[in-house]
């Protein structure tokens, strides 16, 4: 597998070009670190990985630092499509292929719990962020037959998931894609990722959290704290640690897990509203390199995909404006209806694991040490698990089922 990126990429390095989101606003304030401090956590990551974390644990009235070496939510958060899925990159039938049924379906299920965790903590603060409920629609890709969703459909419904199965007929007349078949199912949103991370901080920030400006640079892991030490020489001492660097990291917590490849999405110039499909579903393709879609609030769609294995953060930048094309021609095939010019275009980093599930919980060795990173299509709705899990962690309340995603792990099946 290709390394995931080093530490010292900045976050130019993770995205290129323009994403829709913000809406202009400016996210909280960081703090410059003038002097050495103490806490309970110190979460080191201001995206929305972060932002979930901190909140959460300041919600349970622990003192937490956020440190960000750069501005918050603008790394990959920005870069984001934000499709805020229970269903996981990986198909229930190829994770039944890694993991067994049993455990494939409570992966599943877990899943499409912390996609409603997540809705409900959203509604909960009132956190503008512009969150719609969506229903999805997993479609075949373009060269592929109805019957290679029959088999996952079914392990769904055994595994008591919602969905129905949408033969060719029922797709093109109750959504009008032209695919051979689909598995339509509720339970999904969609939202501006960096105004949904920068409402979780400010959240934080209003019951005591501290957002420093800081470059975490060193881990001292001792037996009742860890002593982070900033570039400038600074001190946190923390009891916990939580990384929520996305996709940088240290080197003590790389393993062959995980890699970073390139994605690339564009968003269009508003459409008319019959220009845009019933119920404003979510569409993703069943395919590796999918193809993956949703509209916004003002009527954009928003398509990406086009992903390849470039690491190099200049190579990315210069593939836009061929990807751009690739993904207006894409969206013209699926959905010939929509206006497909783009109107803002961008790239991004993307981190993805060999089982599609994310890392969560304490670096190899150094338990005070937690690692919040979650890779893949669903990425958010795994920041949201690693928000509650790590929790647990430092209150000392892990269950069994975490291993299924520690950094350590071993997968059966691959
Ligand atoms: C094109 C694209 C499309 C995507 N689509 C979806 C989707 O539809 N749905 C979905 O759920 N997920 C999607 N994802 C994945 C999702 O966006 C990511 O999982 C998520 O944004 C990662 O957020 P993060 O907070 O972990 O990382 P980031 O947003 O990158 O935040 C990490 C922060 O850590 C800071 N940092 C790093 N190192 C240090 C250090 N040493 N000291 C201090 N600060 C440091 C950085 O400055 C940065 O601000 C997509 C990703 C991409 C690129």
């Amino acid at each position: 597998m290709l390394d995931i990126m080093p530490d010292d990429q900045s976050q130019d390095d993770l995205h290129a070009g323009s994403s829709p989101w913000g809406r202009g606003r400016h996210g909280p304030q960081t703090r410059p670190l003038t002097e050495s401090t103490k806490a309970d956590v110190l979460v080191v990551g201001g995206g929305i990985t972060g932002s979930m974390v901190a909140q959460h644990l300041a919600a349970r009235g622990l003192d937490v630092v956020i440190a960000d070496r750069e501005r918050p939510g603008l790394g990959s958060t920005a870069a984001s499509t934000a499709m805020l899925l229970g269903e996981i990159d990986r198909s229930l039938e190829e994770l039944t292929a890694v993991y067994g049924f049993e455990r494939a379906a409570a992966i599943y299920r877990r899943s499409l719990a912390a996609m409603q965790g997540l809705g409900a903590l959203v509604a909960g603060l009132g956190i503008d962020c512009i969150f719609r409920n969506r229903p999805t629609l997993y479609i075949t890709a373009e060269d592929m037959s109805g019957s290679a969703l029959v088999e996952e459909h079914r392990l769904r419904q055994r595994a008591d998931l919602p969905g129905v199965h949408l033969g060719h007929a029922d797709l093109l007349s109750g959504f009008g894609i032209d695919r051979a078949a689909a598995i339509y199912s509720p339970g999904a949103a969609e939202a501006d990722p960096l105004l949904m991370s920068w409402g979780l901080l400010t959240d934080a920030i209003s019951r005591g959290a501290r957002l420093l400006d800081a470059n975490i640079k060193t881990y001292d892991h001792g037996p009742s704290s860890v002593v982070a030490v900033t570039d400038d020489g600074r001190v946190v001492e923390a009891r916990h640690v939580v990384l929520a660097t996305g996709y940088v990291m240290p080197d003590f917590v790389k393993n062959g897990l995980h890699e970073t490849v390139s994605s690339y999405a564009i968003a269009t110039v508003p459409q008319a509203d019959r220009a845009l499909w019933p119920e404003h579903a979510l569409i993703w393709e069943a395919s590796e390199d999918y193809l993956y879609c949703r509209t916004t609030a003002d009527g954009r769609i928003v398509i990406g995909g086009g992903d390849d294995a470039t690491t190099d953060a200049d190579q990315r930048a210069a593939k836009l404006a061929g990807k751009t094309w690739f993904l207006e021609e894409s969206l013209r095939r699926l959905w010939p209806k929509a206006e497909p010019r783009a109107a803002c275009s961008w790239s991004g980093a993307f981190g993805t694991t060999c089982d599609g599930l994310p890392l969560i919980g304490p670096v190899p060795s150094m338990p005070r040490i937690l690692a919040a990173y979650g890779y893949g299509g669903n990425g958010i709705t795994f920041s949201f698990m690693a928000s509650r899990m790590l929790a647990a962690y430092i209150a000392g309340q892990q269950q069994s089922w975490f291993e299924t995603f520690a950094l350590d792990r071993d997968p059966p099946g691959l």
